[in-house]
């Protein structure tokens, strides 16, 4: 059964793919446009020819209670591929690195390094945060101030502090708001979990799915404007046209008859409705017709990057999977991420696999260093995370980048959050900057699409 109604959607990250998916099963013709010549987005992998699994290109994992991503992979009848080892985190504290990934062990780090009233403080903050399901009077305070209150200055020094730092910077510790870090706790597992072949193989076996369906995926596809038809001859110098007849031509050679036009490189389609992933600062360049007020509000929404650095070695260089480095201690990023003693080795023929990730503004000297420089830049951690290490152990690096990694969330930051429904008719935005107050995550990528998909049929019923 098709509705005749046409959808296209930018961007085929996990919300992309997740709002197709429901989209196509309801009848709609559904397009994706692509920037990348894969798909995946954020989550995406990359995979050299000795590897049998991809790899993310950021580190990634589900939590056990990341219930729209499980579910969403149920409903397709792929939950044998999901797995789930448990790999153990540490965080470096006091000139070594100590276990606190479990209620057991944040039990012994606090009793090992601080006071029993530290102690009681941190158990009975950890009890509330996890079981409070009201964030609302969270988001009226920042992090620093909450957990500095209630957890005591040394425990927040010791673990709130460094990470806030870490993921948002100095400049933000004043900023983000205590709803982020309930959030995270309130949410999270210990446990992590990861596809069968990696992030990249369940995204191509989605995408799979939604081609054999129907779908249209385009990828190497950037959209570079979405318009309304009617508005075309009106403003064309945002399409990058030069004169009136241009946009005369433009629209005589518009495929398809639905009131949003969606422009490319290869040519100017018309869709019924438009659903846009992309970073909020882009959806307001792309959609000149979103009213100013709309397009402010995408402009005041603050985020960090990320820059990761992948190296590989010939052998382990340590027993955890996830180290935390406060920079404070002199470490250059933020975490260290040995993946192989998360997934085995012999995954990835036998490589031990090593991220080195960081949060940043965009305009950090990091985003514009070589894989080298910032391989010697990192390299120190190595050693100081296992004495022995030798260079002579590194095989190959490679180098990610993502100028919008990380949404900031400010105090009252419900305020902000931009509707998905947009005031242009048919066009909805859907990003990571609106699962607040959860943290973005592949998880929240899956709900928003699915919930705009939603949005999308009611308000065009085939
Ligand atoms: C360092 C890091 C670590 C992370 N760790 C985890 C983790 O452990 N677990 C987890 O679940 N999540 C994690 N995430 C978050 C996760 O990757 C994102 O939440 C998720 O990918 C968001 O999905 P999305 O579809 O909303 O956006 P994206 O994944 O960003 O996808 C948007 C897509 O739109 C495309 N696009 C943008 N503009 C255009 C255009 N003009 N034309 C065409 N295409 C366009 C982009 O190329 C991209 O493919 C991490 C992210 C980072 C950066």
């Amino acid at each position: 059964m098709t509705t005749g109604r046409r959808v296209a959607i930018v961007g085929a990250g996990p919300a992309g793919l997740a709002a197709a998916y429901d989209l196509n099963k309801a009848g709609y013709a559904v397009t994706v446009y692509e920037a990348a010549p894969e798909v995946g987005g954020l989550a995406a992998g990359f995979k050299p020819p000795h590897w049998d699994w991809s790899l993310e290109k950021f580190y990634h994992h589900w939590f056990a209670s990341d219930r729209h991503m499980l579910g969403f992979i149920e409903e397709l009848g792929w939950s044998q591929d999901v797995l789930f080892p448990r790999p153990y985190t540490v965080v470096y504290y006091d000139g070594k690195f100590q276990p606190l990934d479990s209620i057991s062990e944040a039990a012994k780090f606090t009793l090992r390094n601080f006071s029993l009233i530290d102690f009681v403080r941190f158990g009975m903050v950890g009890v509330f945060l996890k079981l409070t399901p009201k964030w609302q009077p969270l988001e009226q305070v920042t992090a620093d101030a909450w957990m500095r209150k209630w957890a005591g200055t040394r425990i927040y020094n010791a673990l709130w502090r460094p990470l806030l730092v870490g993921k948002f910077g100095e400049e933000n510790l004043h900023v983000v708001n205590m709803a982020w870090l309930w959030a995270r706790i309130h949410s999270r597992t210990t446990r992590l979990g990861t596809f069968t072949g990696g992030f990249q193989a369940f995204l191509d076996k989605l995408a799979g799915v939604l081609r054999s369906r129907g779908v249209e995926l385009r990828l190497s596809s950037a959209v570079t404007g979405i318009r309304r038809r009617d508005g075309l001859g009106l403003k064309s110098t945002s399409l990058g046209l030069k004169s009136q007849s241009d946009t005369a031509s433009l629209l005589k050679q518009t495929v398809g008859e639905g009131e949003l036009v969606v422009e490319t490189a290869s040519g100017v389609e018309a869709y019924d409705a438009v659903i846009s992933t992309s970073s909020p600062a882009l959806m307001a360049r792309l959609a000149p017709d979103l009213p100013a007020s709309y397009a402010d509000n995408l402009r005041t929404l603050k985020s960090m990057g990320a820059v990761v650095l992948v190296v590989t070695l010939d052998r382990q260089l340590t027993q955890y999977y996830w180290h935390s480095l406060p920079k404070e201690a002199g470490f250059p990023f933020l975490a260290l991420v040995e993946h192989t003693n998360f997934i085995p080795p012999e995954h990835y023929g036998g490589d031990h696999i090593i991220y080195c990730g960081d949060y940043l503004n965009p305009d950090h000297e990091y985003f514009q260093m070589s894989k080298e420089a910032l391989l010697e830049r990192f390299l120190p951690v190595f050693a100081r995370v296992n004495p022995a290490f030798d260079r002579s152990w590194v095989k190959d690096i490679w180098l990610w980048k993502a100028a919008y990694a990380q949404p900031i969330p400010p105090v009252n930051h419900s305020q902000n959050i931009p509707p998905i429904k947009t005031p242009v008719p048919g066009l909805y935005f859907a990003s990571m900057s609106q699962v607040y107050p959860w943290d973005r995550g592949t998880n929240f990528a899956v709900e928003i699409g699915r919930r705009t998909a939603r949005l999308v049929m009611e308000d065009l019923p085939g």
